[in-house]
């Protein structure tokens, strides 16, 4: 009898990150099924794969119980604004469902045995004291300021995860992503760069919050889902960073992007928001050794690829696309 295909659930999966898993579980042969509720995600992320016999997209609130017929392999709870425009506007929602999504995508994957996948964030060492991060590090995270609602209910969707698999066995695993970029950001999320990459290719000043002089670690898309795969089939359960340590200061991005899309803009300076990490490095020495995993595709590369999506995006008029 041929073996039954992988039904795999990707909660967030109209979002940047998650519409790319959907291409990648489809490719590798899964009935793939995405449950969105379009907060900070779009139907155009995964319009092309609508209407497949192997996917299925349900607009939903994951906040809310979650019932899915039949048999599931893979749980990978996406859902979640990620950019801090996007938290800092939906601050409950984001702590809902890092919190109360993280437990129903939880309970989902307990009832059908599946594998769970969290994704967790760089936020959870917050502005850290120990550079670059590893695993091992704990944070330095102010609970109460504005970023908190993200950071901490990331924190409490790892704990969380942590308990069921301790408690009930669960084969769940949790990656520590750090900044990722590529197509399907949004013009307007207001992270640094899609906003640079907009600026600069409608000739507008590039806005650098502070003096710039605060860095972080951008891996291209392509890289990160190979890691979210190969994490999700392997024997850790404790927290993975998954990131690419290339790091650089956000003014030096801000000037890279200018010289590559040949803009003439200028760039000003503004107030640099609260909490604002100073530093953002990956260690991923854990990931090299458990999961034999290394981004490959180096910035000039991904910046172009990203370029080339961007500039569409400017030219068709994208609002939030
Ligand atoms: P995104 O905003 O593009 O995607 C998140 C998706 O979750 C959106 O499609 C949104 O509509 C959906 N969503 C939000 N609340 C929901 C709810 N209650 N029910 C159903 N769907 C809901 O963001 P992204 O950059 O693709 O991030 C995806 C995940 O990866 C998030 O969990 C984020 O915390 C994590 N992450 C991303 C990065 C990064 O650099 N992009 C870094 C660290 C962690
Ligand atoms: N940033 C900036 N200009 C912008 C948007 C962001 O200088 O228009 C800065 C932001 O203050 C932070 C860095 O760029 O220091 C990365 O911000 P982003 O929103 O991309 O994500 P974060 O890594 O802070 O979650």
């Amino acid at each position: 009898m041929a073996a039954r295909r992988q039904r795999t659930v990707i909660t967030g999966g109209a979002g940047f990150i998650g519409s790319h898993l959907c291409d990648y579980f489809v490719e590798a042969g899964h009935e793939v099924i995405c449950l969105d509720n379009l907060l900070t995600g779009s139907g155009s992320h995964i319009e092309h794969l609508l209407g497949r016999e192997d996917f299925r997209f349900i607009d939903y609130d994951v906040t809310g119980y979650i019932h899915v017929g039949g048999p599931v392999d893979n749980v990978l709870h996406f859902a979640s604004p990620a950019s801090p425009v996007d938290y800092l506007e939906y601050p409950i929602e984001t702590l809902k469902v890092g919190a109360l999504g993280t437990h129903k995508a939880l309970g989902l994957a307990r009832d059908k045995g599946a594998r769970f996948l969290l994704a967790s964030t760089s936020e959870a060492y917050g502005d850290p004291q120990i550079h670059p991060q590893p695993e091992t590090y704990w944070g330095n995270v102010n609970p109460v300021g504005p970023r908190g609602v993200y950071d901490e209910a990331k924190r409490f969707a790892e704990a969380l995860t942590m308990a069921y698999h301790r408690t009930h066995g669960m084969d769940t695993h949790i990656a520590r992503i750090f900044n990722t970029y590529g197509p399907r950001m949004r013009l307007y999320d207001g992270r640094a760069l899609p906003t640079f990459f907009r600026q600069a290719l409608k000739g507008e000043d590039l806005t650098v919050y502070g003096d710039g002089s605060q860095t972080r670690s951008f891996c291209y898309v392509g890289d990160m889902i190979e890691g979210i795969g190969r994490l999700l089939k392997s024997d850790e359960h404790e927290p993975v960073n998954l990131g690419n340590p290339d790091e650089l200061t956000i003014l030096e991005l801000a000037r890279e992007i200018i010289e590559l899309t040949g803009a003439k803009s200028k760039i000003v300076f503004e107030p640099l928001p609260t909490d604002d990490p100073k530093v953002r490095q990956p260690d991923i020495a854990k990931a090299k050794r458990v999961l034999g995993w290394e981004p490959t595709t180096p910035r000039s590369e991904g910046l172009k690829r990203a370029l080339d999506y961007f500039r569409e995006q400017v030219a068709q008029g994208a609002q939030n696309g």
